[in-house]
């Protein structure tokens, strides 16, 4: 488990752990219940956050993450080496690393 990032928004955290399981990376969220009840616990450890189940999927997650941040309009496309699905920002395949074909 890792800490991806904390958020004072419980709807963008879950936002963006919708967005990390779309793309099949398994994230949860903590801290989700605090809402409303704050009180004397800092915000920093107060805030929702988003965990990653699998520590070496960070590079994907903030791919994905930033992506959608920065939507690209157009068709998605399928990986023609491992038929990983992806949306149409992405240039190369996150599975095997194949570049994707026109
Ligand atoms: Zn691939």
């Amino acid at each position: 488990m890792k800490l991806l990032l904390s958020t004072p928004s419980l709807v963008h955290a879950a936002h963006c752990r919708n967005l990390l399981q779309a793309a099949g990376i398994r994230a949860d969220l903590r801290n989700t219940w605090l809402a409303g009840a704050m009180g004397d616990i800092p915000l920093r450890e107060s805030a929702p956050q988003v965990w990653l189940i699998d520590d070496e999927m960070e590079a994907q997650a903030w791919a994905v993450l930033r992506a959608a941040d920065n939507p690209v309009a157009g068709p998605g496309w399928q990986c023609a080496s491992c038929a990983e699905r992806h949306e149409a920002q992405f240039d190369s395949c996150w599975q095997c690393g194949a570049p994707r074909q026109p």
